[in-house]
């Protein structure tokens, strides 16, 4: 019998990528996107927000809840826009304008400046009430222009550290399946898998 967790995001592009990172760990475990009512996401950090996400998402549904909070942090501009990485550019959640107005932001920032993060902090909140996060970290740097078409929010501006660097490209460039084994999410997972098999 397949055991069933909700994912607390409308974002269709997560839950694939989160069942493509659970099924390695719990084949047996479906992932599925929760459309209950949204909590405000009034939190000012990662792991704040994404327990108010899993906890109201557990509440409505009685499953146990997964939720990702997630952004992106730049080393120059103090850790911003951190927790306001999907309304950088204003509250259209407007990929492609954020994207825009961090390079624009950057413009001036020579290559050796421009480390950034992508930050992903899971919590898990179970029926009974037990709540768990985990964070990881993706290092990299932000490109100088957009590049390639894949994944969503930054992906095109952002260069993951440890690549060859003739051979360099952004997260746009990636495949799926490159970017799940590797991204910020797969890193908090690896931390996560160990409570999902407890579950
Ligand atoms: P949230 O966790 O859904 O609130 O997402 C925050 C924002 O961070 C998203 O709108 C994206 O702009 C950005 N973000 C989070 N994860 C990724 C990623 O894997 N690639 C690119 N952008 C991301």
């Amino acid at each position: 019998m397949p055991q069933r967790i909700v994912l607390a995001t409308h974002n269709a592009h997560k839950v694939a990528e989160f069942q493509a990172i659970v099924a390695r760990v719990r084949p047996d475990l479906v992932v599925s996107g929760y459309d209950g009512p949204e909590p405000v996401e009034d939190g000012v950090t990662f792991a704040v927000n994404a327990l108010i996400k899993a906890r109201a998402a557990a509440h409505h549904t009685g499953l146990p809840a997964l939720a990702d909070d997630s952004g992106i942090r730049v080393d120059v501009l103090g850790g911003a826009p951190g927790v306001f990485s999907a309304y950088w550019a204003g509250h259209r959640k407007d990929d492609a304008a954020n994207r825009s107005l961090l390079l624009d932001q950057l413009s001036d920032v020579r290559d050796p400046h421009r480390a950034a993060q992508f930050v992903s902090v899971i919590a898990l909140v179970l029926p009974g009430g037990q709540e768990h996060t985990v964070e990881g970290v993706w290092p990299g740097r932000l490109a100088t222009a957009e590049r390639g078409t894949g994944g969503f929010g930054y992906d095109p501006i952002f260069i993951p550290d440890a690549q060859p660097s003739a051979s360099e490209r952004t997260v746009g460039e990636w495949e799926a399946q490159e970017k799940n084994a590797q991204s910020h999410r797969a890193r908090a997972f690896e931390r996560l898998a160990p409570l999902l098999s407890a579950l």
